[in-house]
């Protein structure tokens, strides 16, 4: 069960959703306003907001960017939903911080299936794991050591917390801005440049590892899913 907050003007769109999140067990609030879903957001700290678009009182892409900046909020996924003929720029949507877009008029079943994903998504992978074993991939926590095909990889302290960082993201994408807030601290007077610069330093030393640091073009980096899906043409436009 999942808190879920829905934010969309249409009412039978929101008495759909609502309806067949409550069916399968999630508690679901509904609003019709940013104003109002924002009051439910602060509350309930929800573990996914789907937000509509276009809303009355504004726009939901600029309520996504204030909630993606709220530490208070960071853990609550967005899914946005975008009529048919409203032109979303993708790579705007997700340097904002959206997890998913569904677009309208949508098939129940499959924005069901969508919002299990990111739910499962959100939920940190092992999170009580001391180590970590991802393919060929191997990481102590703890001990602050790492090992690629069973070979030690020495990382910094900033490269180790980069890889950290992205692989309790799994399959979540993470903007330049997003790791540099995270990573190196928001005050930090570097630019995004930086970011490319050690992840491709990162990738280098992970050797036969470092196809699981997967570049978003446009975007950021993410994790890949699982060994089996890391694509090595992902690594990037940088090498
Ligand atoms: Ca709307």
């Amino acid at each position: 069960m999942a808190k879920i907050v829905v934010i969309e003007d249409e009412a039978d769109i929101r008495a759909v959703l609502e309806f067949n999140l409550a069916d399968k067990g999630h508690k679901v609030a509904v609003a019709g306003t940013i104003a109002e879903g924002m009051r439910l957001v602060e509350r309930q700290k929800p573990d996914l907001l789907i937000l509509d678009l276009m809303l009355p009182d504004g726009s939901g892409l600029d309520l996504c960017r204030t909630i993606k900046q709220d530490a208070a909020l960071r853990t609550t996924a967005v899914m946005m939903l975008t009529a048919k003929g409203e032109e979303i720029d993708r790579v705007v949507g997700f340097e904002l911080g959206a997890d998913d877009y569904v677009v309208k008029p949508f098939s129940v079943r499959e924005l069901l299936l969508r919002v299990q994903a990111i739910l499962r998504r959100g939920q940190p992978s092992e999170p009580e794991a001391r180590t970590i074993q991802f393919g060929v991939l191997r990481i102590d926590r703890e001990a602050h050591r790492v090992w690629a095909a069973e070979e030690p990889v020495e990382l910094t302290a900033l490269e180790f917390k980069l890889l950290v960082t992205l692989h309790d993201r799994k399959n979540r994408v993470q903007t330049r801005n997003a790791l540099l807030s995270d990573v190196w601290g928001i005050d930090a007077d570097i630019t995004t440049r930086t970011v490319d610069t050690h992840v491709k330093r990162l990738r280098e030393k992970l050797g036969p590892a470092g196809d699981y640091v997967e570049t978003v073009r446009g975007v950021g980096y993410r994790f890949a899913p699982s060994p089996e899906e890391a694509d090595p043409r992902r690594r990037g436009d940088d090498e």
